[in-house]
């Protein structure tokens, strides 16, 4: 290390197929960093021994003394109880249900543990050092399988009083819609994650339409959403109609965080922002069709900055406590 007294907490992005950690200052610097695939086969135990190990391979890697590891933080792909340390619920990790998480990796570690959604940990990452640096209110929506979500207000993670705000992915926009996998109809991580834009296209090519993508449907071939944005680019009527609907329906969800929060900046992640500009430039532009009111300015929408880093620094953030 640079600086031997400075201080590091060690954050834990617990993910359904890789576990990635790193060591990180206060600062958001990255000192070193471990990845490996979840063994969550074996179940709950293998997977706390997993990240115990990680965990000391760090320590002992930067020749850290424990004074100077402040704590570990966790994130989890579900529902947490940040308060009492417990996982409640976990679609991708079974055996997780209702366990005392923090308390299993502080018996094994020695350290203190803070518990945190993964989302909520990217949310804080990209607040403080990231595309939201410098604002005090941010709201992140990581557009994958499904549509993950974090809110910082007045530069700490806003939790709700059940602690399960943030689930931006589960607000309803379509009355009666699809059904989503939390029970809900409508939900908008059913119709603008990036699994949902893939769904699209191959729902319209299953049902007769024409598409540069129908023979690879047609084959069986699983489509993803940088395959609609390559189609969406080379004028495909599809895959430009598949891409414009779930730029839509973010452009909903971005008018109404506008409306309610009137945060500094909405960032987009995951990895159907690696669409880039042409994402940004059509939400805009579908934002600014609908938003014709008088009552607050365009959403400030941005990209974000830590790609998969930024689940591990926040869980480490949060640790510090920042
Ligand atoms: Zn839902």
């Amino acid at each position: 290390m640079n600086n031997p007294s400075e201080k590091v907490a060690i954050g834990i992005d617990i993910g359904g197929t890789a576990i990635k950690g790193g060591a990180v200052t206060s600062s958001g610097d990255v000192l070193t960093q471990r990845e490996s695939p979840t063994a969550n086969g074996s179940g709950l135990d293998s997977v706390i021994a997993q990240i115990a190990t990680m965990v000391s391979s760090m320590i002992e890697s930067l020749g850290l003394e424990s004074g100077h590891v402040v704590g570990l933080g966790v994130g989890v792909p579900g529902l947490v109880d940040y308060r009492d340390g417990r996982v409640i619920d976990c679609a991708n990790l079974p055996g997780w249900e209702n366990v005392q998480v923090a308390k299993l990796l502080g018996d094994r570690t020695g350290l203190r543990v803070s518990i945190e959604n993964d989302a909520n940990n990217a949310a804080l990452a990209e607040a403080k050092i990231g595309a939201g640096r410098g604002s005090e209110s941010m709201v992140l929506l990581t557009l994958g399988t499904g549509v993950g979500s974090g809110i910082v207000l007045g530069g700490s993670l806003w939790h709700g009083s059940d602690a399960t705000a943030g689930e931006l992915g589960h607000t309803i926009v379509q009355p009666g819609g699809r059904r989503c996998t939390c029970g809900q109809q409508g939900c908008l991580e059913v119709y603008a994650s990036a699994s949902a834009t893939a769904r699209r296209v191959v729902e319209a090519i299953q049902t007769g339409a024409k598409s540069v993508l129908s023979e690879r449907v047609h084959r069986g071939e699983p489509l993803n959403s940088a395959d609609v944005v390559e189609a969406a680019k080379a004028g495909d009527a599809e895959g430009r109609q598949a891409w414009d609907e779930s730029c839509r329906y973010l452009s909903i969800a971005a008018i109404n965080l506008q409306h309610t929060l009137n945060p500094a900046c909405i960032v987009l992640g995951g990895g159907m922002s690696a669409a880039g500009e042409f994402l940004l430039a059509n939400v805009n532009r579908q934002c600014e069709d609908m938003m014709s009111s008088r009552l607050a300015s365009l959403p400030d929408i941005r990209l974000a900055q830590l790609g998969n880093d930024a689940g591990f620094i926040g869980a480490a953030l949060n640790a510090f406590g920042i």
